[in-house]
């Protein structure tokens, strides 16, 4: 793998081909709208796309990037942590999701207080789970440079080891954040 290039970016290159128009995508931490702005882009027409943040900055951001992209139509913005997700979208998209992704850590730009911790990652990880189809992919990108972001990177590892009859996982390594790109199997193991 070419290590100069970013993960941020090998995430958008491996969601394009698993993504499609009039697909269902999840960003389970919307930040400055990068990802979500991506996952609409290409599930647009016809598809559509939760975020999720705790920060009205970052939902300002992501909300700016859509209304000039003519995407925010299709995207649904909420603010709550992603281990609400499942009280946000509907029942009927629970096995119907292609992809869900999250990039940890703490907003860039920002005072680097609200950061995502284990706790809350892994409630939301188990949640996208349900919400995942067969062949879909959760994308996983930690950061371990910050309090708490080392801890957080290893019970991310720990619980996809755990979850390996569900989920077959790619793992990215570079000198900042690791890249965890996860598959789900047709059938449980
Ligand atoms: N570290 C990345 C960006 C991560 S942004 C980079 O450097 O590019 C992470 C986002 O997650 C922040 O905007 C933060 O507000 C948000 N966040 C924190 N806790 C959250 C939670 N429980 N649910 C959803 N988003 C959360």
């Amino acid at each position: 793998m070419n290590r100069s290039r970013p993960l941020t970016t090998l995430v958008h290159e491996l969601l394009a081909g698993a993504l499609q128009p009039g697909d269902l995508a999840v960003d389970a931490t919307a930040g400055n709208g990068h990802d979500t702005l991506y996952l609409a882009q290409q599930v647009s027409p016809g598809g559509s796309v939760y975020a999720f943040d705790v920060q009205n900055r970052a939902l300002d951001a992501t909300a700016g990037k859509l209304y000039a992209a003519g995407l925010r139509d299709l995207v649904s913005l909420c603010r709550t942590g992603h281990q609400n997700m499942l009280h946000r979208i509907p029942a009927a998209w629970l096995g119907r999701v292609t992809a869900i992704t999250f990039n940890l850590g703490y907003l860039p730009g920002s005072d680097k207080q609200v950061t995502t911790g284990a706790g809350s990652t892994l409630a939301a990880l188990e949640q996208s789970l349900a919400l995942l189809k067969p062949g879909g992919v959760l994308s996983v990108l930690a950061y371990r440079g910050h309090a708490g972001g080392s801890d957080e990177a290893e019970a991310v590892q720990d619980w996809l080891t755990a979850h390996h009859g569900q989920l077959e996982c790619q793992l990215h390594e570079s000198r900042g954040p690791v890249l965890f790109y996860c598959t789900r199997h047709d059938r449980d193991l």
